[in-house]
């Protein structure tokens, strides 16, 4: 996929533009930066590319909202080689993100078609993650535990799965609630049995959906 100074420019605007909406790991906004989301859409909306808005890919699923994205992973305090396990793959585009953060990418995707095309597009842009085709209810559990966890879809709640799955020390990031809006939550996992919770705000999700695949 090519880049070109339109895009490079237009990329920029939208770094600044989420910068000022609240944004302020510099991280993150670094691996936005470099990024190429145009490679992400779906082709009748490769020119909102770098706009904030999320947009429909394949399967009636939806890239999410470059802020979104930039919120979540904020939230995540991804360190370099962190081992982060995403769910709900999608177009691959937060996935690449991680990946320039300098996380090791765990991802899960209960599309096959999603699935697929994210894998062979990553492949081709250089990047590595460990994708898996199934249900993100059940987690990774042979490459647990993981740093941290991030849910890309609205869940009804956190299941208990994925926080065995967790580092004690790490946090799991997911938009809490059923179909419509959700709270932005973070667990943190302070002991095996323990966990505090926080809220952000209010976010909108395709749904987080269970034993579908
Ligand atoms: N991170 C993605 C966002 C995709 S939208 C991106 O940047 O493009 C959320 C994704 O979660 C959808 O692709 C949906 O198919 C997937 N999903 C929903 N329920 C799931 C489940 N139980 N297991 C795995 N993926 C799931």
């Amino acid at each position: 996929m090519e880049d070109s100074l339109r895009y490079k420019g237009m990329r920029k605007r939208l770094v600044d533009d989420i910068r000022l909406k609240g944004i302020k790991g510099e991280a993150v906004l670094e691996a936005m930066n470099r990024v190429l989301r145009h490679a992400f859409m779906d082709s009748g909306f490769i020119q909102f590319a770098y706009r904030d808005n999320a947009f429909p890919i394949a399967a009636g699923q939806t890239i999410s909202q470059p802020y979104t994205v930039a919120f979540q992973t904020e939230l995540l305090e991804v360190k370099e080689f962190h081992k982060v396990l995403e769910i709900g793959t999608g177009s691959g585009y937060q996935t690449a993100i991680l990946l320039e953060m300098g996380a090791r990418v765990y991802s899960i995707e209960r599309h096959k078609e999603l699935y697929q095309k994210a894998g062979d597009l990553l492949g081709k842009m250089g990047y590595h993650p460990h994708l898996f085709w199934g249900d993100g209810y059940l987690g990774k559990e042979s490459y647990a535990p993981f740093d941290s966890i991030l849910i890309t879809a609205g869940a009804p709640s956190i299941p208990e799965t994925l926080k065995n799955q967790l580092k004690v020390g790490g946090c799991l990031v997911a938009p809490i609630g059923e179909s419509g809006t959700q709270i932005m939550t973070r667990l943190w996992k302070v002991s095996e049995t323990k966990f505090e919770s926080e809220t952000f705000g209010y976010f909108s999700f395709v749904p987080f959906l269970k034993g579908k695949v």
